[in-house]
């Protein structure tokens, strides 16, 4: 074994560790909890090696970079994420490697993704980017979309070729009534998903928790966890 595949399977076991304990403390079964690594910035070899690892699943936040990644490990058994914020002409793009996209917060974007998906003859997995800063939401900040959107752009994916709506996300936010307040947010979330699923009763994913928070995300009630810098390290540049 390389040292870096010594190193990433240290930090899998540290980050398994963790998830199983925040399990066990919520009284929840392991499975319920799906890991997916956060690889942006670090090199497709690494992807590699966290599917030699038994990783299934990754998560990437910038086309430019993503794309050549996922080429290079097309057949590897692997599930990919994009969790950054979409512009619209990088749409065609991500739908050819994207299986869930988890950053859709606005009408136009859901357009574009159907557009794109129908003409791929693919079905891309949606989940709602949800920002529970409003402040953020208020001052036009993107990466999100307030609470109270989140019924009206549910049903435009559900209603859209192409697309399946799977559930929500969030990132914790570090501004507004929720900053420092991880487990808050996160049973935010939990609720906005209870509400969603009356209505789409198979959107039943909640993606939440990062490398700092992800015990939190666990007990409210997650159902997928991002980690990127537990398990590869702290990136060597802002990504
Ligand atoms: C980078 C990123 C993560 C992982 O963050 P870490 O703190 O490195 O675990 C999770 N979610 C999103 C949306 C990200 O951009």
């Amino acid at each position: 074994m390389t040292d870096r595949k010594r190193e990433l399977a240290a930090n899998l076991a540290k980050v398994e560790e963790r998830i199983a304990a925040a399990c066990a403390a919520a009284g929840r079964a392991r499975e319920e909890v799906t890991l997916i690594v956060v690889t942006k910035t670090y090199p497709a070899g690494d992807v590699r090696l966290l599917s030699e690892l038994g990783v299934r699943h990754v998560a990437e936040n910038k086309d430019q970079d993503a794309a050549p990644k996922a080429a290079e490990c097309a057949e590897l058994p692997l599930r990919w994420h994009f969790v950054g914020q979409l512009q619209t002409n990088k749409v065609r793009s991500v739908v050819g490697y994207a299986d869930v996209v988890q950053s859709v917060d606005r009408a136009r974007l859901v357009t574009a993704l159907s557009k794109e998906a129908v003409r791929a003859g693919r079905e891309v997995g949606c989940l709602l980017q949800v920002a529970l800063d409003a402040g953020a939401s208020e001052r036009g900040e993107r990466g999100g979309v307030a609470p109270g959107g989140v019924e009206e752009l549910a049903a435009q994916v559900a209603g859209s070729p192409g697309l399946r709506l799977d559930g929500l996300m969030t990132v914790a936010p570090l501004t507004g009534e929720y900053a420092g307040r991880q487990r808050e947010a996160f049973g935010r979330l939990m609720d906005l998903s209870t509400d969603l699923r009356r209505a789409h009763p198979a959107a039943n994913m909640v993606s939440a928790g990062m490398s700092a928070d992800l015990e939190d995300a666990v007990a409210a009630g997650a159902t997928h966890v991002r980690v990127g810098t537990a398990v590869l390290g702290v990136r060597p540049r802002l990504g």
